[in-house]
């Protein structure tokens, strides 16, 4: 009988994370700052990132050594097991095989602390005694949370207001890891009491919330540093350990798969399990990598590549990237996760230069794609990962029209049970589809206007 669970001994991990800066074809366009519009270098990040992450944000090594407090971490729920779908290919009834990479066991139920863990580690280590950090929905902030308790460092997360207030039970991770969770806009720190005097009752958003982490952080002086999620290189360099140990995995079992699916908010899980097999493709090996976003947030399959802000307050360097504008503020969807206005440098870099391929899902066909899932193989999937799942499906129905039989991996980024809110709204018909307006597109060009050109 075939394996349905393909799952690593301790042992087995991988030892190193895969930087795919030594092996890209041609050099990403660097971060530029926005006052001197030079290459940013590193001391001009040491007020808000300890300098060995630094380091690794810059570095063109291939293979980076996981330290063995990070690896001790890990095995509390690594590695991730990779299992067959049979269900639900039974269910599509196309040419297909089914693995994901479930993602969902960590104790956060997310990718997410495979950087936490990693980030509270290097931040001990320099000497770093608090994090500030934001989240949307929470995901991040509880990740953090948790990852900043094992180190003994302080947790500081500014939280959207509007979900801090409906999502409660994320806060409540936070503070059961405990760390302390603020609503923002927040009087503690001037971005957030120029918000209020303007709109005392602002719902919040994660560019306010960025503001205020960063401006915290900085605040606090040589004993407290930034933390952030996605998008950076350093966090997408953490995440390989997905497609290091699913490549592993496959060994096993002597499968190659002829397409690798994830979601995209930041870019961190996609590239998580991508940048392993993109290393592939740079060497002649034949396999698609698909990046799936929602319609409402469509940054890789309608925005232009350009040099762009990560934050609404401008207080990021210009990353090159396809991006929304920084001023965007996307639709209320349910996979907050997927809200953000930019692609992680290096996700965009790989698009613009045709190693990767993106498309782009509405709410509901995600919801209607995760509640088969659910149905057939039980794990009830976030909101996020419902857009890898309708990708996974219009795979298949692709196979089964071109009568061609076809493996496909995909990362199960995190579960979905502290989004029941979610399904409940779906299943009761008030879910709204979004579509991102033409205008939309047009605001965006306008508001990258006389930024320098990647
Ligand atoms: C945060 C999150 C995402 C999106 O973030 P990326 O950095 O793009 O991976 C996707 N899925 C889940 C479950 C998340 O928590």
């Amino acid at each position: 009988m075939e394996q349905t669970k393909v799952v690593l001994a301790d042992h087995e991990i991988p030892r190193q994370w895969y930087n795919i800066q030594a092996d890209l074809p041609k050099p990403m366009s660097p971060p530029l700052h926005p006052g001197t519009g030079k290459p940013v270098g590193p001391d001009d990040l040491a007020p808000i990132f300890p300098m060995n992450l630094i380091e690794q944000e810059v570095s063109q090594e291939r293979w980076i050594d996981i330290p063995g407090e990070v690896l001790d971490k890990y095995l509390l729920w690594r590695p991730s097991p990779l299992c067959r779908a049979r269900n639900f290919e039974k269910l599509l009834d196309a040419p297909v095989k089914i693995y994901y990479k479930n993602e969902g066991t960590s104790p956060a139920g997310s990718h997410k602390p495979n950087t936490a863990i990693a980030q509270a580690y290097y931040n001990k280590a320099f000497g770093v005694k608090r994090l500030s950090t934001e989240t949307g929905a929470g995901q991040w902030g509880s990740a953090l949370a948790m990852a900043c308790k094992m180190f003994g460092l302080e947790c500081r997360v500014f939280m959207v207001r509007v979900s801090y207030e409906q999502k409660p039970y994320r806060r409540m991770m936070m503070n059961t890891w405990g760390a302390e969770c603020i609503p923002s806009p927040s009087d503690r720190t001037e971005s957030g009491r120029q918000v209020l005097a303007e709109h005392p009752d602002s719902p919040g958003s994660l560019g306010i919330a960025i503001s205020e982490a960063v401006e915290d952080a900085v605040a606090g002086g040589k004993d407290s540093r930034y933390s952030l999620g996605s998008v950076l290189n350093h966090v997408l360099l953490h995440q390989t350990i997905i497609g290091l140990e699913a490549q592993k995995q496959f060994e096993k079992i002597g499968i190659y798969p002829d397409v690798v699916i994830g979601c995209a908010g930041g870019g961190s899980n996609f590239a998580g399990i991508a940048l392993p097999y993109v290393r592939d493709k740079i060497h002649g090996k034949q396999v698609r990598v698909v990046g799936a976003e929602p319609t409402s947030c469509p940054t890789m399959t309608r925005g232009p590549f350009a040099y762009d802000f990560g934050d609404l307050a401008k207080k990021t360097p210009f990353l090159a990237m396809y991006t929304l504008g920084h001023n965007y503020v996307p639709a209320p969807i349910h996979a907050g996760g997927l809200r953000y206005h930019g692609m992680a440098p290096i996700v965009s870099h790989l698009l613009r230069e045709g190693l990767i391929e993106a498309t782009a899902y509405d709410q509901i066909e995600t919801f209607e794609a995760g509640v088969q899932w659910a149905r057939t193989e039980g794990f009830i999937p976030a909101p996020e990962t419902n857009h890898a799942i309708a990708a996974v499906v219009a795979e298949a129905r692709r196979a089964k029209e071109e009568g061609k039989e076809r493996t496909i991996l995909f990362n199960f980024s995190g579960h979905g049970m502290v989004d029941m809110a979610a399904y409940d709204a779906y299943l009761s018909g008030k879910l709204i589809p979004y579509q991102l307006p033409d205008e939309e597109i047009a605001r965006a060009l306008k508001a990258i206007e006389g930024f320098p050109k990647p």
